[in-house]
């Protein structure tokens, strides 16, 4: 038989009470204790990255013909501060909240909603008006195509691609 289970009891015993009576004591919240995360909405443009990385979905991205709502449900969070390394723009930042019991279910969410661009060919609607504004300041040689969507983008490149095909058989020939 292991002596382990009494040397472990000797030992606590020994070194007394660790816990504290919360919350009738002050918890010990360390500098690197990971509570609730908080989203700037002035900051944020709607590029779902932290959705992508966040591993229980506690951040979703919705979607309708005119905004796309980032909602973020501290239901779900498991406090990784994984969408703080992904944001492009510094957007979110972890708090040491962890007190979060409420009898009101809605201020469990945050919601942060941005108007939706449409495509300038097709009409359907895309990413967000700042999404689209972030993308044309960083890199204004996609300027052209910054209003144009994904699938028209996609056909135009490929009606390109086969206009230079055409030209290279006939200069052959
Ligand atoms: S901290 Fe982790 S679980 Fe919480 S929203 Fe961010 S990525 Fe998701
Ligand atoms: S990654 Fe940042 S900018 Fe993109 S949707 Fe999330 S909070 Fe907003």
């Amino acid at each position: 038989m292991s002596h382990k289970p009494l040397k472990l009891i000797i030992i606590a015993g020994s070194k007394g009470r660790v816990t504290v009576k919360y919350p009738y004591q002050e918890p010990l919240i360390t500098p690197e204790f990971r509570g609730e995360i908080e989203i700037d909405p002035a900051k944020c443009i709607g590029c779902g990255a932290c959705v992508k990385a966040c591993p229980p979905n506690a951040l979703e991205l919705l979607e309708s013909e005119k905004e796309v709502i980032l909602r973020y449900f501290v239901g779900r969070c498991i406090f990784c501060w994984r969408c703080i390394d992904v944001c492009p723009v510094n957007a979110i930042k972890g708090t040491r909240n962890f007190e979060l019991a409420t009898d009101k279910h809605t201020d469990l969410y945050t919601l942060v909603v941005h108007t939706r661009t449409t495509c300038e060919i097709c009409g359907k609607p895309f990413e967000t008006t700042r999404m689209q504004r972030y993308i044309a300041e960083k890199s204004p040689v996609t300027e052209e195509y910054a209003s144009i969507c994904p699938d028209c983008r996609k056909r135009l490149l490929a009606e390109a691609v086969s206009a230079r095909r055409v030209g290279i058989s006939e200069h052959k020939e």
